[in-house]
């Protein structure tokens, strides 16, 4: 196997992100997108949960300490208006086969203090935590390398021809021959689907992370806030990181994503409603990355009327990665989908 790389290993949404276990549903990803019945995002919950599971097992494989905490996660609602939404979200995500409970306030205060007490409650998924993903990335990456992958850097994919029953896929750095090739592009999918002459619903979209100066542990699980775009943990050296898709702009003359500061104090506004200890906190750092926009759910699979040419592209990427890797792999060495899959391929689109 190759990986060919347009920059370095890990220096994109990979090596980016917030290293949130997500396996409840994010505010912006239920009710008005995923309706009564659930939409792509409530029908990925399995997979979620499966992934987030797969996590510890999966770094023990690698032999790699990856900070994985399964702390469980809440999304907080500050009023009963809200809470009554959690309550249909939580009934959403037990029929997709996810533990959540309803907590009301007091409840929540017992387990978790720290929390701003006009929180009239919350929704809680024990299966939820975090995981390091500048230490992820790498691990994974020495796996494959161990497995006798090669890894090409510096290396942009510019063609994708067929060549015979395989391809050639011209790089900023020579061609070569491949008798299968994956797609996982992440925010720049379209791209190289575009070169296989396919249309991928995906697009580029930036988003931003917060981190503060490192403190005492005293957050001890994911938190989320019902309503309005958050996520924050405190992870193991002490730092908070503070996100949940808050939009980052781009770079007019380089194209890169760069932070934007009615995001950056929209964020921390959001947080310290919920956190009212972030206040006396100071920020260290502010980063954009470019993350993905698809309806919710991944896309996976071989590309109709191009056999061997695959994709794995998704949100939620880091909890959804050893999941997704597993299904891509198995489906790529034998040509078949494993079982229980299909809704998650270009056919959803029609
Ligand atoms: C700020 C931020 C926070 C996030 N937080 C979370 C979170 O808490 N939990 C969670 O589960 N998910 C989170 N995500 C989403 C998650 O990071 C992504 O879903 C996941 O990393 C996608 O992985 P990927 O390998 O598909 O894409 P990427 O990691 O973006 O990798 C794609 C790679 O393709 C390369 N590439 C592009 N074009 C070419 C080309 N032409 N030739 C060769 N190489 C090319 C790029 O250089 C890049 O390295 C977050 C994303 C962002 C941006």
């Amino acid at each position: 196997m190759v990986v060919l790389e347009r920059g370095r290993r890990n220096c994109a949404a990979s090596g980016n992100n917030a290293g949130s276990l997500h396996v409840q549903l994010l505010a912006y990803d239920f009710l008005d997108r995923a309706g009564a019945h659930g939409g792509p995002a409530a029908r990925t919950l399995p997979l979620q949960r499966d992934s987030a599971a797969a996590w510890p097992e999966f770094a023990a494989a690698l032999g790699a300490d990856l900070d994985i905490e399964i702390t469980g996660g809440l999304m907080l609602a500050e009023d009963a208006d809200r809470l009554e939404r959690l309550k249909r979200k939580a009934a959403l995500e037990r029929r997709h086969g996810v533990e959540v409970e309803v907590l009301s306030a007091n409840e929540l205060r017992d387990l978790a203090p720290y929390v701003s007490p006009r929180m009239a409650g919350a929704t809680w998924c024990p299966a939820e935590g975090r995981i390091n993903p500048l230490r992820a990335g790498p691990a994974v990456l020495g796996g494959a390398v161990a497995a006798g992958a090669r890894v090409h850097e510096d290396a942009e994919v510019l063609e994708v021809a067929r060549a015979g029953s395989g391809f050639e896929v011209r790089t900023a750095r020579g061609a070569i021959r491949s008798g299968k090739v994956l797609n996982a592009c992440g925010a720049w999918s379209a791209r190289i689907a575009a070169m296989a002459g396919a249309r991928l619903p995906a697009r580029a979209h930036p988003i931003q992370l917060i981190v503060t100066e490192a403190a005492p542990p005293f957050v001890g699980h994911l938190l989320a806030f019902a309503d309005r775009h958050l996520t924050l943990k405190q992870v193991r050296n002490g730092n908070l990181v503070i996100g949940g898709g808050w939009r980052a702009s781009l770079d007019a003359d380089t194209g890169r994503p760069t932070v934007r500061r009615d995001s950056f104090e929209g964020n921390l506004w959001v947080a310290s409603r919920v956190l009212p200890g972030l206040d006396a906190m100071h920020v260290i750092r502010s980063w954009a990355a470019m993350n993905v926009a698809v309806d919710g759910a991944p896309i996976l699979g071989e590309l109709p009327g191009v056999p061997g040419f695959f994709h794995a592209v998704t949100v939620n990427g880091m909890t959804l990665g050893p999941l997704l890797g597993r299904i891509t792999a198995e489906w790529m060495r034998t040509g078949r989908p494993p079982p229980g899959i299909g809704y998650f391929t270009l056919e959803r689109f029609g």
